[in-house]
């Protein structure tokens, strides 16, 4: 048996464990699977993909609109599988679990308007010709998953590449492969004969696999750092890839902003999900003629929140062993270089439980303010205005998310932060909103999932110019005359 600690093997009929993170108990037992089985599984693949894609729209909606209503039906088993595998509590789990349904069902619906066969000019020169784009399916499409939301994340994905009619092989984060196999599991109880959507399991090796399998594309979802691994095991092959990584996001606080709206909204981003969400807030720019009474709130609203294992407490454990180290580097790193918590401290960084810690004055080229921490924690520092604010907010290598609270410039502010995203009076709303394209920028990554340009994603696009009027033949044949 593999342990996560020791790192993979890939013996024949090697295993791996998945940990409840509250209690250390095993969940389940996975195989590990090696390039040989990843290849088997993606050649399965190929032959449901030539089913799947001569579907029409309609019959492929209604099998996933039938997914949708299993998962619906079942989403309170959905939430207990996450909890047990990711430690978060019953409510976050539910969340994810309705945002994933809303993107499937979004995907379903809205595939045939966005991919579908439509006629656009084609100019004077060739007026005899009538011209149309569609977008066609890729074939089978490699889905690489994180451990922090393991339904939603991935769905994001799987549900645009199955709804413009490709094959999907998944691999989870080997930290929650019983939520992937619970998805999958539920699929094929929609579409029993023909494995469109199968899993993998394993460690990184597993998923470096299925990158050079030959998988028409690979949607990536996790770390900037595995991330390049992916583009690099990808460029063998030339296998195209969406790459969704890490965040640093900031969130802005004008000088006219509704204080309490924006000091609950940094709280919740920064500390649901114990912080572990790509697109949570890490950092906090306050304009300096707020800064004081925005902390009081702040600070007041932090110390009523715990993190436990009880249903009353609203941050869960942390869901990697390993996270919670990463967490204390970068408090005490910050303290060490004359930050200061406000909140918590290094002494509230347990190894399974973190308590919230809100750091201020930490030095803007300090590791909290610089690198993903990925746990419940803010840096608070207050700015001169919000040409400063917005400056500081895009000196990061990161541009995934962002957020900014203004009365009445909110949406002219959001215009010059430089992230794929940003919610303006609010937080992390687009992830939820299935129209809206989610994706980053910088080393956030690139590609986007979501709403249209996410199902594009999936596709190729296919021009087609069919000739139409053949007194005009002769403007494009040596041979016919008018
Ligand atoms: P990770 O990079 O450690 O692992 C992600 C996945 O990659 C896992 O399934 C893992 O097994 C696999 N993997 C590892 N090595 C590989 C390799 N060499 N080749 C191919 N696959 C490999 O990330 P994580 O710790 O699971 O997730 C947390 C990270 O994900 C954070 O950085 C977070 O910001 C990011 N994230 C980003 C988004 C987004 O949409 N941008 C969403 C959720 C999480």
């Amino acid at each position: 048996m593999t342990t996560l600690e020791t790192g993979p093997t890939t013996d024949a009929g090697a295993t791996f464990d998945s940990l409840d993170p509250g209690t250390g108990e095993v969940v389940g037992t996975y195989p590990v699977q090696d390039a040989a089985a990843v290849a088997e599984t993606v050649e399965r693949a190929r032959v449901a993909a030539k089913w799947w894609s001569g579907l029409s729209f309609a019959q492929r909606r209604t099998h996933l609109d039938a997914w949708a209503g299993v998962l619906t039906r079942r989403i309170a088993q959905l939430a207990e599988v996450m909890h047990a595998e990711t430690g978060k509590p019953h409510s976050d789990a539910q969340l994810e679990a309705v945002m994933a349904i809303g993107h499937l069902a979004w995907a379903a619906k809205n595939a045939p308007k966005v991919l579908g066969r439509k006629r656009v000019p084609s100019g004077l020169e060739m007026i005899d010709h009538a011209a149309s784009v569609e977008y066609l399916p890729l074939g089978v499409v490699g889905v690489i998953g994180p451990w922090n939301y393991p339904a939603f994340t991935p769905m994001g994905s799987i549900a645009y590449a199955l709804a413009a009619g490709n094959a999907v092989v998944f691999k989870p984060s080997e930290f929650t492969p019983g939520v992937g196999a619970w998805l999958v599991d539920t699929f094929a109880q929609v579409v029993p004969d023909h494995p469109v959507l199968q899993l993998v399991t394993g460690l990184g090796p597993t998923g470096e696999a299925l990158c050079r399998s030959g998988v028409d594309k690979l949607a990536f979802t996790g770390s900037t750092a595995t991330g390049k691994k992916v583009m690099a095991a990808c460029a063998d092959t030339l296998t195209p890839v969406v790459i969704e990584a890490g965040g640093k996001d900031a969130l802005l606080v004008d000088a006219d902003a509704d204080l309490d709206a924006a000091a609950d909204a940094a709280l919740w981003s920064g500390m649901s999900n114990a912080g572990q969400t790509c697109v949570g807030t890490e950092r906090v720019y306050v304009h300096e003629r707020v800064y004081e009474p925005f902390l009081a709130k702040l600070v007041a609203l932090a110390e009523g929140v715990r993190a436990g294992t009880d249903p009353e407490a609203k941050i869960g454990p942390m869901t990697m062993p390993t996270q919670s180290g990463v967490v204390r580097s970068h408090v005490l790193d910050a303290i060490e270089r004359g930050g200061r918590a406000v909140v918590g401290g290094p002494d509230s960084v347990g190894d399974r439980l973190v308590q919230p810690t809100v750091l201020v004055d930490v030095p803007e080229d300090s590791i909290a303010v610089t690198e993903e921490t990925f746990g419940p924690t803010l840096t608070i520092a207050r700015v001169r205005d919000m040409d400063e604010a917005i400056e500081r907010t895009n000196a990061s290598r990161y541009g995934l998310g962002s957020a900014v609270f203004s009365k009445r410039r909110g949406t002219e502010l959001a215009r010059r932060i430089r992230s794929g995203m940003t919610a303006v009076n609010s937080v992390i709303a687009f992830a939820a909103i299935p129209s809206l394209p989610f994706g980053g920028v910088g080393q956030s990554g690139f590609g986007r999932i979501h709403g249209p340009d996410g199902l594009k994603e999936f596709t190729y696009s296919k021009a087609v110019a069919r000739r139409r009027m053949p007194a005009l033949m002769a403007l494009t044949s040596f041979t016919r005359t008018a």
